[in-house]
């Protein structure tokens, strides 16, 4: 256990998690908290210190962002510093040119710049492969046009992270592109409204001949799915060991409710209706910090993890959904009431089973790997 990483975040508390609930009512970014966030280093763990980093490993990193988890009830907030540190920040480390990490790596490991990443269009998002934004290259520039949707942090962001067409269909025709806000030919579009994560603003971005120079490739020409297929491995370990760090307060939580809730003259914890849904967040709770401890490893120690990611992504993705779900059941009427905070886990859970490949994409994969 490594403690450390996992308290990295509990000092910023009190301003991680004041004004929640009007915040997530105002569907408002919150920039002060943003502030905490960097002054508590976690955009900083598993980047090399050479970038400002504090060169901790796949599997600390998820020990840090479970801690963040349990200390911020800000969902949003939470999920938009793992975007940037698993969907920006990872690639960028692993795939840009010295020049380009040495330009872009600091600001985005301090949090001074926010960033964004860009795959799905309208046309579609689980088909990731089959981009329709595409890039031709004229002289020393890329020329783009299409469309992004669903870009978490697109309304506040300074960078994007881009995937397009640069070759045939398929996945070896993706590039993926590092692009300022102010690009000429670049529009970013205004926050959209949604039923969770709240303060996490998405948008949309459309491109007009956006002229983008070649040095500001990630990786080489046609190797956009491999950098696609780094991100997605992450964002599953990293995004959702802040799931777990949830469940596990929202658990700690409806065991001390339910403990202190009398009815009939006895704690409502004392009947077995109540004590075996608690049982059962417990189970969840605990399969999903074993199928993320295993995975983790298992991408640490370089082997093979395809099944298992699509099997953790499911399982934690769903037992935040039903552990969200069940507590609202046990705290009766306060559980739908927006001042207790609880309703608001249920919303915020909702995505879960959406974003980084949806539950019937997953299972579409073990069955495959499953020879189905
Ligand atoms: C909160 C949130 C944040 C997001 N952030 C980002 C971001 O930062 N960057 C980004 O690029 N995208 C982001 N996304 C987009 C997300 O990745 C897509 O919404 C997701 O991949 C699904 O794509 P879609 O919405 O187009 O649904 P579709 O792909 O149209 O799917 C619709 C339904 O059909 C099902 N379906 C589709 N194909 C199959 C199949 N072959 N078999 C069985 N069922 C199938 C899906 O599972 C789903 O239930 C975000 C989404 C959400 C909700």
């Amino acid at each position: 256990m490594t403690d450390d990483l996992f308290h990295l975040t509990a000092p910023w508390a009190e301003q991680l998690n004041a004004d929640t609930r009007e915040l997530d009512a105002a569907g408002a970014f919150p920039y002060g908290k943003w502030k905490a966030i960097q002054e508590s280093g976690l955009l900083r763990v598993p980047f090399a210190p050479e970038f400002g980093g504090a060169g901790r490993s796949l599997t600390e990193t998820m020990r840090a962002l479970e801690g963040l988890g349990h200390t911020s009830r800000d969902a949003g907030l939470s999920f938009s510093a793992s975007t940037q540190i698993v969907s920006v920040g990872t690639p960028l480390q692993r795939f840009a040119s010295h020049e380009l990490k040495e330009e872009h790596l600091p600001r985005i490991v301090s949090g001074e710049a926010i960033t964004a990443h860009a795959i799905t269009e309208r046309s579609g998002g689980s088909d990731a492969v089959n981009l329709a934004t595409v890039a031709h290259r004229d002289g020393d520039h890329y020329v783009v046009t299409g469309d992004k949707m669903f870009i978490t942090n697109a309304p506040v962001a300074d960078l994007f992270l881009l995937y397009v067409r640069t070759g045939k269909p398929g996945p070896f025709g993706l590039t993926t592109l590092l692009v300022d806000a102010d690009t000429p030919g670049l529009t970013v579009g205004p926050a959209m409204d949604k039923i969770g994560l709240r303060t996490s603003p998405i948008g949309t971005l459309a491109f007009d001949g956006m002229r983008v120079p070649v040095g500001r490739r990630v990786g080489p020409e046609g190797a956009g799915f491999r950098v696609l297929d780094y991100v997605m491995k992450r964002e599953v370990l990293f995004g959702f060991s802040i799931t777990l760090g949830e469940m596990t307060r929202r658990l700690e939580e409806t065991i001390a409710f339910a403990k202190e809730r009398h009815q009939f003259g006895r704690p409502i914890s004392s009947y077995q209706g109540v004590s075996h849904k608690i049982a059962d967040m417990k189970i969840r709770v605990e399969t999903a910090r074993k199928w993320l401890t295993d995975t983790g490893a298992k991408v640490e120690r370089n082997e093979d993890a395809s099944l298992d990611l699509a099997v953790t992504k499911t399982v934690v993705s769903e037992a935040n959904v039903q552990t969200a779900l069940d507590a609202v059941q046990i705290h009766g009427g306060r559980g739908v009431l927006t001042e207790h905070g609880i309703e608001r886990d249920l919303r915020n859970s909702i995505a879960g089973t959406i974003y980084s490949g949806t539950s019937e994409i997953q299972r579409n994969r073990i069955a495959m790997l499953l020879g189905l």
